[in-house]
């Protein structure tokens, strides 16, 4: 197989047939010209069905995550609703992470369960806790590993064991390693998610998610489905995340250098409690990430030692950070889970400890990032 960057630059990608154009063309047609009646060029017929912007990012984005099918959608919950009703029917369970993505707990505990679908939250990286979840009508077990905002760090290939013996798929939403950190494919899981919005599309310019899988009928029932739904993404969005993944490599290596830095620079601070990073050593998930991921990622969460009043002037005392929601992109971001992103399980058992702050570090030069973090945590001393 070709390396990362090689398939990210060349998988699915040929200089144009009649131009010799270098770069995909974005198709805005949202129909295609029919040779004779079912006589389409390249199956294509209607944009909400298939369009070749997207065919693109489609081969790109399953070459990235070694498998064979690539769905692009209009947004990562578009992709996990879409999953999500395939896999799930009226009387079904599914065992979501306790820390789940707040979009993804919110759609499950808030949209599905009106639908008679049943779940139950458990830390996975607790075997035993997962194994007294499942019921005989236990259908999918959906893990996020690295997870958000904690930094949980699961077995990915334990959990297929534990999923396919009790006949349920797992599912890993692989956002917040990217798949040139991690491939769940190849240790096991049936489906990967993505947003998209977060690092494969990387510049916090474009919204979008994708699911990829080797199962052959379950890819031909995500068409299905996605085009009885409409939850496409547009061509220039396709267009947009096609290119931002091309340096999806150069910009992991960069993030990860820079939460290490930022991680190892918190730990020391004494306006931090606890760092939430999975490549310090005395991580509790630290040699389970070592072995399933090439490194350990941009995301960094810490406790302020001042709780929530502390972590709240910290995240409006950044400069460089901005605060804002989101993840993945260039450029660095603070925010507060508990009243921001994960706001919607206050009360919930995903509820999150008000003194947390999640980093998003991004590619700047790390001792600007470090500068700034340092004077606004000084500032709460
Ligand atoms: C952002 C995010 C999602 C949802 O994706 P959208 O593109 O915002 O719809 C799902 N999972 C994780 C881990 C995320 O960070």
């Amino acid at each position: 197989m070709q390396g990362f960057s090689t398939r990210a630059i060349h998988a699915g990608q040929v200089p144009d047939p009649t131009t010799g154009a270098v770069t995909t063309s974005i198709h805005t047609s949202s129909t295609y010209a029919q040779d004779g009646v079912g006589g389409t060029r390249g199956g294509y017929e209607y944009s909400r069905s298939a369009n070749p912007t997207r065919t693109v990012l489609q081969d790109q984005l399953a070459a990235l995550e070694g498998g064979k099918h690539a769905h692009a959608f209009g947004s990562g919950m578009g992709a996990t609703d879409t999953l999500l009703r395939i896999l799930l029917k009226p009387g079904d369970h599914l065992v979501i992470p306790h820390d789940a993505y707040g979009g993804t707990f919110r759609l499950v505990d808030k949209v599905l369960s009106g639908f008679g679908v049943e779940h139950t939250p458990v830390d996975l990286a607790d075997h035993d806790a997962l194994r007294a979840a499942l019921r005989p009508t236990t259908r999918v077990v959906w893990c996020e590993t690295p997870t958000n905002p904690l930094l949980g760090i699961a077995d990915i290939a334990v959990l297929a064991g534990v999923a396919h013996e009790a006949g349920a798929r797992l599912v890993v939403d692989n956002t917040f390693a990217s798949p040139y950190l991690q491939t769940p494919l190849a240790l096991g899981a049936d489906v990967v998610v993505h947003s998209t919005t977060k690092y494969v599309g990387g510049h916090s310019d474009v919204v979008g998610g994708a699911l990829v899988t080797d199962d052959d009928a379950l890819s031909e029932q995500i068409a299905f489905v996605q085009n009885s739904t409409g939850s496409v993404p547009g061509p220039f969005d396709a267009w947009l995340t096609l290119r931002g993944a091309k340096t999806l490599a150069v910009r992991m290596e960069r993030h990860c250098d820079n939460a290490e830095r930022v991680a190892e620079m918190l730990s020391a601070h004494p306006a931090v409690a606890s760092v939430l990073y999975p490549g310090l050593p005395g991580h509790p998930g630290h040699e389970v990430a070592a072995k399933q991921m090439r490194r350990f990622g941009g995301m960094v969460s810490f406790l302020a030692a001042g709780g929530r009043d502390a972590a709240l002037r910290i995240c409006a005392g950044t400069r460089l950070f901005t605060l804002a929601e989101s993840l993945g992109g260039v450029e660095s971001l603070i925010e507060h889970p508990g009243e921001m992103t994960h706001a919607s399980t206050a009360g919930s058992m995903l509820e999150v400890p008000d003194s947390l702050v999640r980093l998003s570090v991004g590619i700047e030069d790390a001792d600007d990032l470090l500068d700034d973090l340092r004077a606004a945590l000084d500032a709460v001393r």
